[in-house]
């Protein structure tokens, strides 16, 4: 069985994984010459005018692209609440039991206007109630003590975990970072 993933899987010069983008932008980019195909579907042919060309399921860049660890370090909600299972870090609901109106929040350890960040070390998810009741104070002023403390996920856990890939995919995922990785990804 050939199993069809929608998006294309774009490696930097390096194979560093770097993200999944549509089949018609990995075409454009082997078209310029910009990236080449790694692996394609197997009898899946793309046509233009003049061209025909395999449908590409892994592409790598011709040049080694160089991704601002900044960027890379973003916390999205998307990322923190993968982070932490997608439950509050108070009470422990997880975001599928939450009563109507309820929702997952971003919450600070430190609140923003006490001085605290949005690093990944003082987010966390709690629930819209949680959060509330925390408000402005500090964990001990409240008497509300997260379950864990949040910490610096790695990376690659949180980019790959969130994005569905094809079994061909994952294997660059394993051949960059090792099946160790590519394990832990599988269980979240
Ligand atoms: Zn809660």
């Amino acid at each position: 069985m050939i199993v069809t993933s929608a998006r294309c899987l774009a490696l930097n010069a390096s194979f560093e994984p770097l993200t999944l983008v549509p089949v018609r932008r990995a075409l454009r980019l082997v078209i310029d010459g910009k990236a080449v195909i790694v692996e394609a579907e197997e009898g899946r042919f793309v046509h233009s005018s003049h061209l025909t060309v395999p449908r590409p399921t892994v592409i790598r860049l011709a040049k080694f692209v160089h991704v601002p660890r900044k960027f890379r370090r973003q916390v999205t909600n998307t990322f923190l609440f993968a982070r932490d299972h997608y439950s509050c870090q108070y009470c422990g609901r997880s975001g599928d039991v939450l009563r109507t109106r309820e929702y997952l929040t971003r919450d600070h350890l430190v609140p923003i206007s006490r001085g605290g960040t949005n690093e990944w070390t003082n987010v966390l998810t709690a629930c819209s109630t949680c959060n509330t009741r925390k408000g402005n104070r500090l964990t001990h002023e409240c008497g509300m003590e997260p379950l864990s403390m949040p910490r610096e996920p790695h990376f690659v856990h949180l980019a790959w975990a969130v994005r569905r890939l094809s079994p061909i995919q994952a294997k660059y995922i394993r051949l960059f970072y090792g099946a160790q990785t590519l394990a832990e990804i599988r269980r979240w």
